[in-house]
This record gives structure tokens, C-alpha cells and sequence, in this order.
């Protein structure tokens, strides 16, 4: 293959090319082409390089036909037969034809695919991968990829499988890659390696593989490439980090002590060390950058309130600069003011101002004026406290509920607000558990409070996956039986009928899916439970209406809310004990998991039920959810089943995209680790590495929490 053969000359020819070029530069890609691989975010040379192969094919042994069991599967043969149809479920064409060879035949069959029809020669032969699987009684081979025999015998390794991006299918990424097969000789490296050349040559081994080891060596070095990248942003943003000062805020044990003892219940001990590990984190002059994972319903929002109320200090009389404020930063309306009402009046009784800011806030000017003359110590709201013209007379703690639910730029927003110099102190919070690994990796940094105890007298939400057809005989007299319970006695509204149930669906109106919609679902309901009251609630509805039911609910008066996933979010009702989510197959883990959390939050035994539409069989994804309560352990599950990218992603609105390394690879990471104390010993490499200057900015302004 001509990577060994060239590669002398790859050494003596290292013209480094403009890898920021933009990729028509490329040969055989036009104005046209350019077009569409710039939808995909191919803009440039090197974004076209590290478009690396999905998958690959190894077309090299084809199984006869007689001879294959079910399973994946390689053969080599002429196709007959092909038709087309659509099927019943709308919005499906199937595509069938017949492969034989020598030893026999089988069905092939696409879906959505109707192209198949006009894509084979009758006379010519091919080859098919795909699964082979009995499907409704008859065995068949599943939306396999085909190629033509003849030019699939011309390259003799694994043969890479592109993502088709808008009319661009693999076989024309492949073409395109080949054309430029000469220019990887000027792929410069990235980073100072052992021997030269080890990027490009990595590169090459990916996109134009002689073996499957190849494949495995190239992407191994390319991960570790990104590793190091992700590793070294991290060690920079903590040498930026410790360059900040922020406002020391002495212990005061007394006053602690005293609010401490006003609470209607006892401090769990992990609500105790977490408070603990952020006083002492707020006496320091450096500004806090803490983390505080508990699972849904592990009291997060009592150890806001104790945080808040040692930051403010002898609140209440004091003005302007003197004071010390703390901005609460809710994702949803609705949670914003159920904090504001349990915290307002846990702290107004020591004499603490707390305000309510949301899109909804009447009198909005006044409100904020007082927060800039410091006549209000914390405020509590949505995304409404980020615009330009909220000022604050000092900020010194900023603590975002639900982190990942904002964006980067929204929790930089908040952090510019402090006095200038100083940067306040965060305290972000979530229930999504953030995987050891990648709290080493990417948060470098970051400090981590567990909150890994649920306060005393819970009991575990009780799981069971069901399948529609079971409604009628399971569900319905479930439902009864919870609306007979009497109310949880610790808090339930004057109005509650019985204890109360959520139901949730995927869609809000009808049409858009095969799913069933939240308002007929809640038609539907009322129907079939006259004598209850059912309503509905999506995020479509004005926030005042959302909030209007939400009340009720929380009161009482409802009750079967039939809502989206509006509710995932934190939201606290103690006398609903039965969740049931609708197409639960098509949720994550991680929302299954938060959504569940809405129940049992009180002292009775609480319910939830999986519902899912069709007889597949549940998945691993369900199974593990109604197995297991516990939030860490279903944080690692989803860990192996999705990968950490995607967790990572659903952290931080896909602002890391980790193409080829995973953060599980601990000896990866080692590696880089050292490499990255090696390579800032030397300063001239910040001068001499500029692409990985350049690169990691992107991930420098993720990797810490402010
Ligand atoms: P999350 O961690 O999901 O945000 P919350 O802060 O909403 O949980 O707390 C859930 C419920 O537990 C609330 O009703 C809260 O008042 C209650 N709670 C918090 N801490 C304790 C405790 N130590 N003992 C008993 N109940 C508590
Ligand atoms: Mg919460």
C-alpha cells in the first residue's frame, strides 16, 4: 500500500498545508459539493480529514449462502426480484429482491430505500452485508449496504463506511478521499510526538485501512491526540483559575447553627459535609467552582438555601456595596418560583430579602433597580436575570439548579456580573451524575459535593415496564388505587381527592407521530375517570398557564396531570406517587430517571410505570431504569450503553463532540495526562503547536463551570 512505500518521501516532503483552508481547496471538491459538506459542518481541509469512517465493511470472506446463520453477514451475489411497496404505517416504502449465488437464495429488504430499485445491474455481482433474522415467521437480510463486486476486489482492506450527508453518500466521500490520498503528506502534526509524521500517517491508516489493526492503531492515536487536547485545555483554564480572586466569606457557625435548628427536619449527614465542603470553599479568596450532584429528591435545594444564607451574611441591613448577594439561576419558571417559595420564607424569618425574577415578574424595573442599590439579598429566577440590565450591588454566590440545563454563554453571562476584579463564587447543581473519568478529564478543576443519601423515611420509587396492551387489565386499576390512598401527610393541598398521578407523553398534539399526544391522551382520561379531575401541560402553554396548573396541581385540585417532559425538571408535588411515562422506549436513561424522581418524594410508597407501545421486547435501557433506583449506578450504565460524548453532550449542549476517544480509557488518559505536564514545560510549544493553540479554545471554555 503506498503509505509505507511514500513514506520517505512523506518525510522529506513536509510542506504543511493550510489545514484551516476551506475545503474546496481540496481536489474534486467544487463550489457545489463544498455547499453541502459545509451544511455538515465540513468547512475546512481539516475538518475534512477528521470526517472519519462510521464503520467499515470487510467484504474480504463472503459466507455462502447456504452456509450463514443469523446474525451480521457478508455474501456475494447477483439480486433478482426487486419490487417496491408501501407499507400500511405510513410514511414507509419496503423494498425487497432476492440474492443468490451458487449455494442458494435469500430475501433482502430495505426500508425507506426505494433507490435500491434502480441501483442494481441484474447480470453483475455484489456484495451484501447486513443481519440476517427471522422477521414476522420468515428469514430475511436486513437493510443491507451493498457494493459492486468488481470495484470492491480493487482495495483489499476493510472498506470504510462514511455518514451520507445531503445526496453525499459513503461511496462519494469515498472517491472524494481518494482523490486527495496525496495530500495527506502535508497533514503537519498536531503535537510533538516520538516520530514525525505519526498524525498523518494515522489519518491514512483510518481513511485507507490494509487491516482491521490499521484501523485500530490510527484511531488509537488520533484519540489520544484528542485527549491531550481536552486535557491540556483543562490545565490551562486551572492556571487561568487560580489567577481569580473572589470575595472570602468567613464561617459563621452560630448563625448557621441557629437557622439550622428552624428547619422542620433534620440535615441528612451528605446535606451536612456538602454544606461544609462549600463554607470552607468560600472562606478562600479564590472563587468556588463546585459541583453538587444528588439524585432527584436528595434535598439539593436545602443546601442552596444553607449556602445562600452564610454568603448573605447579617442580611437585611445592609445597602449597596456592603451587602453580599446570591443569584439563583432556575431553567424553567415553574421551578424558579417553587424555590422562591420555599426559600424566601425559610431565610425571610432571619430577615434575608429574596425576590423573584422570571419573564412574568411584574413591576420588573423597580425589582431591578433594588438589586443594584443591594436592597435585595438573593434573587431567585430564570433566565430573565441574565439580561444586560440586571445589575447587582455585589454578587458573590451564583448557584445554577439543574446546570446542564444552560448553555456556556448563559452561565458566563452570570459570572461577568460581579464586582469588577472579583469573580463570584458558583455552586452548580444537577441529578445528572457526571462519570468519575470525565470529571478528571474534563472538568480538571472542578470540585465535587455528593449528595449520596436520600433524607430519612423514603421509600424507593417501585419500577415495572408494561406494554399498552396491559392498560386496561394493570394500569387502570393501579391508577384507581392510588386516587383511593389518602393523601401523603406531609404535604397535600386541602383539595386532593386521593394521592395523585402524572402521566406523560412525547407529543403535544396530535399527527406530527405515532405517538399518542398529551391532549388526547388527557381526553381520553377524562373519559375513562369521570369522576377525576384531569388536565394538561406543555411547554406551549404561556408561562402563566403552566404555572396556574402546576398550583393546582401542587394544591391538590388535579388529579391526573397529563404533561410533556416539562415537568422533568425539579418540580415538587410529595403527594403524587405514580409517574407513568408513555413510550418510554423513546426516552434516555437519564430523563427516565429524572422524570421518576418526580415521585416519591413523600412518605408513601410511590410507583412508576413504564409504558411501551408495540411487542418489541423492552431494552436494556428500560430493564436497567426498573432494576436499579439508584442514579450513579444508572450514570454509568448509560456510560458503557451510550458513551460519554453523547452524555457529555446532553451536559453541555453538545459543546464537546469527542469524535474517536472515549473517556473510559483510563490508560489514555494516564498517558496524556503525563505528555501534557511534559509539554508545558517547554514554553517554545505554545509557540510552535499552533493549531492546538488554536483548537483547544474551543474546548477551554467548556471545560470549567464559569
Ligand atoms: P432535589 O435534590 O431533587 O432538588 P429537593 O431539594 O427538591 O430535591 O428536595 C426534595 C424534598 O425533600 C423537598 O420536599 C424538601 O423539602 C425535602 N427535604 C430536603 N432535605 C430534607 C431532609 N434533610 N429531611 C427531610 N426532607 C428533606
Ligand atoms: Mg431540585
Amino acid at each position: 500500500m503506498p503509505l509505507y512505500g511514500v513514506r520517505d518521501w512523506f518525510l522529506c516532503y513536509n510542506l504543511d498545508m493550510d489545514l484551516m483552508a476551506s475545503v474546496e481547496e481540496l481536489k474534486g471538491i467544487g463550489p457545489k459539493t463544498a455547499e453541502i459538506l459545509k451544511k455538515f459542518g465540513i468547512k475546512t481541509v481539516r475538518d475534512f480529514f477528521y470526517n472519519l469512517p462510521r464503520d467499515y465493511e470487510n467484504f474480504s470472506k463472503p459466507s455462502a449462502i447456504r452456509d450463514i446463520v443469523p446474525g451480521k453477514v457478508v455474501i456475494k451475489g447477483q439480486i433478482s426480484d426487486l419490487s417496491s411497496r408501501r407499507a400500511r404505517k405510513r410514511n414507509l416504502s419496503i423494498t425487497e429482491g432476492v440474492v443468490s449465488d451458487k449455494t442458494g437464495a435469500i430475501r433482502v429488504v430495505w426500508f425507506n430505500q426505494s433507490y435500491r430499485l434502480r441501483q442494481f445491474a441484474p447480470d453483475k455481482e455484489y456484495y451484501f452485508t447486513g443481519v440476517y433474522e427471522l422477521k414476522n415467521g420468515r428469514f430475511q437480510l436486513t437493510s443491507p449496504s451493498a457494493a459492486l463486486a468488481s470495484e470492491v476486489e480493487l482495495t483489499n482492506g476493510p472498506s470504510p463506511i462514511y455518514v451520507a450527508h445531503g445526496g453525499l453518500k459513503s461511496g462519494d466521500f469515498r472517491r472524494l478521499m481518494d482523490a486527495s490520498r496525496n495530500k495527506f503528506a502535508e497533514i503537519p502534526d498536531l503535537l510533538p510526538t516520538a516520530s514525525e509524521g505519526k498524525r498523518r500517517e494515522s489519518l491514512f491508516k483510518v481513511h485507507f485501512p490494509d487491516s482491521p489493526e490499521d484501523v485500530q492503531t490510527g484511531r488509537e492515536y488520533l484519540a489520544y491526540e484528542e485527549i491531550f487536547e481536552l486535557l491540556f485545555a483543562a490545565r490551562l483554564n486551572r492556571r487561568e483559575n487560580e489567577k481569580l480572586k473572589a470575595v472570602s466569606v468567613p464561617f459563621e457557625l452560630e448563625r448557621i447553627r441557629k437557622f439550622v435548628d428552624s428547619l422542620p427536619f433534620k440535615l441528612t449527614n451528605a446535606q451536612r459535609r456538602a454544606a461544609w465542603e462549600i463554607f470552607q470553599d468560600m472562606e478562600k479568596d479564590l472563587p468556588m467552582n463546585r459541583l453538587l450532584q444528588g439524585d432527584v429528591g436528595s434535598g439539593k435545594t436545602m443546601v442552596a438555601a444553607l449556602s445562600a444564607y452564610e454568603v448573605v451574611g447579617d442580611a437585611g441591613k445592609k445597602r449597596g456595596s456592603e451587602c453580599r448577594q446570591v443569584a439563583i439561576l432556575a431553567p424553567t419558571a415553574i421551578l424558579a418560583s417553587q424555590h422562591y417559595e420555599s426559600i424566601g420564607p425559610m431565610l425571610g424569618k432571619f430577615g434575608v430579602r429574596t425576590a423573584l425574577l422570571t419573564a412574568a415578574t411584574k413591576k420588573k424595573a423597580e425589582l431591578k433597580k433594588q438589586i443594584a442599590q443591594g436592597e435585595v439579598d438573593i434573587i431567585i429566577g430564570t433566565h430573565a436575570i441574565l439580561t444586560d440590565d440586571t445589575e447587582f450591588a455585589n454578587l458573590a454566590l451564583v448557584i445554577i439548579d439543574e446546570q446542564h440545563r444552560f448553555g456556556v454563554e448563559q452561565r458566563q453571562k452570570l459570572m461577568l456580573k460581579s464586582p469588577s476584579g472579583l469573580s463570584p463564587h458558583l455552586l452548580a447543581m444537577t441529578a445528572t451524575p457526571i462519570p468519575r473519568s470525565l470529571q478528571l478529564t474534563v472538568f480538571g478543576d472542578l470540585a465535587v459535593s455528593v449528595l449520596d443519601e436520600l433524607p430519612a423515611g423514603r421509600q424507593p420509587v417501585t419500577t415495572q415496564i408494561l406494554s399498552e396492551i396491559e392498560m386496561r387489565e394493570k394500569l387502570y386499576p393501579l391508577m384507581r388505587e392510588i386516587i383511593r390512598r389518602k393523601p401523603d401527610s406531609k404535604r397535600h393541598g386541602e383539595h386532593a381527592h386521593g394521592q395523585q398521578i402524572y402521566w406523560i407523553c412525547k407529543a403535544i398534539e396530535d399527527g406530527v407521530s405515532e405517538v399518542t399526544s398529551v391532549k388526547k391522551r388527557a381526553r381520553q382520561l377524562s373519559e375513562m375517570f369521570q369522576d377525576l379531575k384531569v388536565e394538561f401541560l406543555h411547554g406551549k402553554m404561556k408561562p402563566a398557564e403552566k404555572d396556574a396548573v402546576m398550583e393546582r396541581f401542587a394544591d391538590g385540585e388535579i388529579d391526573i396531570l397529563v404533561s410533556t417532559t416539562v415537568v422533568e425538571v425539579g418540580v415538587d408535588v410529595p403527594n403524587a406517587t405514580l409517574m407513568i411515562i408513555e413510550n418510554a422506549e423513546t426516552y434516555g436513561l437519564a430523563q427516565l430517571h429524572q422524570l421518576r424522581g418526580r415521585v416519591g418524594r413523600g412518605a408513601s410508597a410511590a410507583y412508576c410505570i413504564l409504558l411501551t407501545t408495540g411487542d418489541l421486547t423492552p431494552s436494556r435501557r428500560l430493564r436497567e431504569v426498573e432494576k436499579s433506583n439508584d442514579g450513579f449506578h444508572l450514570a454509568e450504565v448509560d456510560l458503557k450503553l451510550r458513551g460519554p460524548g453523547e452524555i457529555y453532550g446532553a451536559l453541555q449542549h453538545g459543546a464537546l463532540d469527542l469524535r474517536i476517544a472515549t473517556l473510559s480509557d483510563t490508560r489514555l488518559i494516564a498517558r496524556a495526562q503525563k505528555d501534557v505536564e511534559q509539554f508545558l514545560t517547554n514554553p517554545e510549544n505554545m509557540v510552535k503547536y499552533k493549531e492546538l493553540m488554536a483548537n483547544i479554545k474551543k474546548y477551554q471554555q467548556i471545560t470549567t463551570l464559569n
